[in-house]
């Protein structure tokens, strides 16, 4: 007998007749004599609806409440998710993240988990239950709901995989696998037998929603190999692992990141010290940087430009702005406006001119880059929004066509 944890995410369960799809294949695998741990995410875009209600009364709402708020989707869908399987003639409990063990830190709305004690998924598994967990949600140490950031199912369950040592981690969702650019904005996109941590990890931080970042990270570091697969045609899918033998491709695919903001410093005194007195500003907020580019000094001013996640942008220009008045910035502009397209690759590292091969796909479609950066397995570029889409399929072409 095997253990074997399933995640379904919202689209998988977002009406009566894809709860009992849902609640079909869970049973098929626990009838096949496995023991099954399920987790849900909200029905459809219900987690969305949820920050549109929030919206309408108190945008500035406290981190607390909007926990308390968001954690109740996952709360109907594990409740139906359980009739379902009961209708289907197996028996069935759902459990909250608390009831499931998950202790997370207190950082309310992007909470991580420190633990997971699941004492109460194995009791209800030893009892010949299958045990339906919410997603995206834990409690901390204060006793107060927590949640674990948009798109944050996808760790709950490789953290419980992880804790009970299962035997399989599967991740159904709306797309056949991980595929080499979005499937919906690129038609010919291919799907991957198999991705390396690294590579997914990449993937997935560079704007490739398929799976969230945090839980390939999880994946890797306690080595749970995920399957990540369609629950409305159950197709064989992507594994992702330690070693894969698809890292002999050049790239594994393209991603596109539209949460970003490019932040502009003119004219800054070309003097010591000047990026560390402004990036310390930002880090004191907690504002992360990303891509950095500063020029090259004249007549004594140079000019520095970051990008930051755009719910930060306004943020990191009125935390920076005075400052940088007083020390001589001739001005800083902030540009919602862009985009950042990435191409990952473990094959890059022993091949020269992959940059420069997505760069002449960039030139053909006649697309401006505003800055670049590079690390062994990735480069990706800062482009103007409107041309992110056109960009993905360009540089796709080149490497897949
Ligand atoms: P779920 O609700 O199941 O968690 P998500 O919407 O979070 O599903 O993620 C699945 C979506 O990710 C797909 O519908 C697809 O549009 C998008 N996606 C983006 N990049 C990729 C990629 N490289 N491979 C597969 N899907 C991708
Ligand atoms: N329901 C949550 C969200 O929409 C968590 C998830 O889908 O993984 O972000
Ligand atoms: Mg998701």
């Amino acid at each position: 007998m095997s253990l074997i944890v399933q995640k379904f995410g919202g689209t998988s369960v977002a009406n009566a007749e894809r709860v009992m799809n849902v609640a079909k294949i869970v049973t098929d695998t626990y009838a096949q004599g496995n023991d099954v741990v399920v987790v849900v995410s909200a029905q459809g875009d219900f987690t969305d609806v949820l920050v549109d209600k929030q919206m309408e009364i108190n945008p500035k709402a406290n981190r607390r409440e909007q926990d308390m708020l968001l954690a109740a989707g996952e709360q109907i869908s594990i409740a139906l998710l359980a009739m379902a399987i009961e209708k289907l003639g197996y028996h069935a409990v759902s459990l909250l993240g608390w009831q499931a063990g998950f202790e997370t830190s207190s950082s309310h709305t992007s909470a991580r988990i420190k633990r997971v004690d699941p004492a109460r998924i194995r009791e209800a598994l030893d009892r010949r239950n299958i045990v339906v967990v919410a997603g995206f949600q834990g409690l901390s140490r204060y006793g107060d709901i927590t949640t674990l950031g948009r798109g944050g199912s996808d760790t709950s369950a490789v953290a419980i995989a992880a804790a009970m040592h299962a035997d399989l981690c599967q991740i159904y969702t709306d797309v056949e696998g991980v595929y080499t650019a979005d499937p919906r904005k690129v038609e010919n996109a291919k799907k991957l037998d198999e991705i390396s941590y690294d590579e997914m990890l990449e993937l997935a931080t560079l704007g490739a929603q398929v799976l969230n970042n945090r839980s390939v990270e999880m994946a890797k570091k306690y080595n749970i190999e995920l399957e990540v697969l369609s629950s409305l045609t159950r197709a064989k899918g992507t594994i992702v692992k330690e070693k894969s033998k698809m890292e002999k491709m050049l790239i594994s695919g393209v991603a596109k990141d539209t949460d970003i903001a490019r932040i502009s410093v003119t004219g800054v005194p070309n003097t010591p010290g000047i990026a560390f007195k402004m990036f310390s500003k930002l880090s004191k907020k907690d504002i992360n940087i990303d891509i950095i580019l500063q020029s090259v000094g004249h007549d004594g001013k140079k000019d520095i430009s970051f990008t930051v996640a755009k719910s930060r942008g306004q943020e990191a220009v009125d935390a920076l702005k005075d400052y940088m008045e007083s020390h001589g910035a001739s001005g800083i502009q902030l540009d919602e406006n862009v985009a950042k397209i990435s191409i990952v690759g473990a094959g890059m590292e022993s091949h020269a001119g992959v940059a420069t091969k997505m760069f002449e796909a960039l030139y053909d479609a006649q697309i401006n880059i505003q800055m670049i950066s590079t690390s062994e397995i990735k480069v990706s570029v800062l482009i103007d929004a409107v041309d992110a889409d056109k960009a993905v399929k360009a540089i796709h072409a080149k490497f897949f066509d």
